[in-house]
């Protein structure tokens, strides 16, 4: 039995038992779609500071260059299709609707997951396709292609911000406790494009692991994960999560 056999045959056992399959994604599964992960040598901080563009200080200090970031960011968003990963992993949610929930945890802000079909997205890090007021309840998906000027304002006068999450920033409470609760009743974590690296979201296949789950890992590279995984499938995402869904159609079929 090769690697992709035994990943798919970890997981079809566990959907038998009706217990979920948890996915757990982080940028490296959008690097096929042209979205650039943000750490390594191409990576979106590789030429910037994240202290200059990515935090509530620095919205306070240059509200416009924090938004000339993000515009480029959520220009690159918008542009970008799902890939042969976001869409095995739509595909799956469906093949196994019947038997177990097969819900997404994503560190991403691109929104591809939804745009591949997942229906059960839990966002840990906001959507760049989203504003909220940073003063009043005001939160909008309904954006232009671009804001005549930046920073853009708020009907009641205060600035918008990206609604994502920035360095030193707080997690939105709702989507961590799901993602919580997904980790300790998952039966299968399937950890696609993550380095694994950033807190308190890398907690979660820690949570898995220690509630009983079987830990499956896509990534070219070997992660502070792969001593405690089950299985590693060693790739890109796009080439690897279409292997693996197929074999685990042709097991659920048996
Ligand atoms: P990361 O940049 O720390 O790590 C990316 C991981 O992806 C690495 O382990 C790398 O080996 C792997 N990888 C690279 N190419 C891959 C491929 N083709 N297939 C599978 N894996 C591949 O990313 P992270 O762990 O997600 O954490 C970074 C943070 O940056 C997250 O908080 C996320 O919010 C944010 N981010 C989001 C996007 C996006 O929305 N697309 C892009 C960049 C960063």
């Amino acid at each position: 039995m090769d690697d992709v056999e035994r990943a798919a045959d970890r997981i079809a056992t566990r959907v038998a038992e009706g217990l979920p399959i948890v996915c757990f994604t982080g940028a490296g599964i959008s690097q096929e779609s042209g979205i650039p992960t943000f750490r390594g040598e191409s990576g979106l901080w590789a030429e910037r500071d994240p202290e200059l563009v990515a935090t509530a200080e620095a919205l306070e200090r240059d509200p416009e260059a924090v938004w000339r970031f993000h515009e480029e960011l959520r220009a690159m968003c918008r542009e970008a299709d799902p890939n042969a990963a976001h869409m095995a992993l739509a595909w799956m949610e469906t093949a196994v609707a019947e038997r177990a929930p097969a819900p997404v945890i994503t560190q991403n802000i691109d929104g591809l997951h939804q745009a591949a079909g997942s229906s059960n997205v839990i966002e840990l890090h906001g959507n760049a396709g989203r504003v909220r007021c940073t003063a009043c309840e005001f939160v909008s998906e309904d954006l232009p292609e671009r804001f005549d000027r930046l920073p853009p304002l708020c009907e009641c006068g205060a600035i918008l911000r990206p609604d994502v999450v920035w360095f030193g920033e707080q997690l939105p409470r709702q989507a961590m406790e799901d993602a919580q609760r997904w980790s300790r009743l998952a039966g299968v974590m399937l950890i696609v494009g993550t380095s694994a690296t950033v807190q308190p979201a890398a907690s979660l296949p820690v949570m898995a692991f220690r509630s009983g789950a079987v830990l499956i890992e896509v990534n070219p590279e070997a992660t502070a994960l792969s001593a405690v995984v089950d299985v590693s499938l060693r790739g890109p995402a796009g080439e690897v999560m279409p292997e693996l869904v197929e074999e685990l159609s042709s097991e659920l079929a048996d």
